[in-house]
């Protein structure tokens, strides 16, 4: 194979901080990545798919949410996460954006709540040794759902 990009990657083996699943929007990328750094999560095992949370609240079929499980399992076992992250995003497209909400972010942001504590709870049960705490993105900031099992970290 032919280098075409040089740059120098940590090669040890590492434990995650966290098993991160958020959608791929790009609009929010670099919330969630500035959002992690302040929790300290340095190491995430990033699980990015359309949808984030979606996949385990509201799967578009049982291949979809037992994919998304098994990435988790894999953290699990590969990387000894002991945390799980569970995020969704305000305008996420998979849901139809803010207009499926009539553009009301607070009829939003409830929907969003249910979603991520159904993702919690299914969390939960499949893997009940890793703490699980979830997370609604907007374009303003990271939002807690306020039923972690996690509390601040930083
Ligand atoms: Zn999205």
């Amino acid at each position: 194979m032919e280098k075409v990009f040089h740059f120098d990657s940590p090669p040890e083996p590492y434990v995650a901080d966290a098993a991160v699943l958020c959608c791929f929007d790009q609009r929010i990328r670099l919330a969630v990545y500035k959002f992690l750094q302040k929790r300290g999560i340095l190491r995430p095992d990033m699980i990015v798919v359309a949808g984030g949370a979606k996949t385990l609240a509201s799967p578009r079929n049982d291949f979809e949410r037992d994919f998304i499980l098994e990435q988790v399992r894999m953290s699990i076992l590969l990387h000894k996460t002991e945390r799980v992250f569970l995020m969704s995003h305000s305008d996420c497209a998979t849901y139809g954006g803010l207009a499926a909400f009539g553009g009301d972010p607070d009829k939003e942001a409830r929907h969003h709540k249910q979603e991520l504590g159904r993702a919690a709870e299914l969390i939960r049960g499949k893997f009940p040794e890793v703490q699980v705490a979830c997370f609604f993105i907007t374009f303003q900031g990271v939002f807690a759902t306020g039923e972690n099992s996690i509390e601040q970290v930083a």
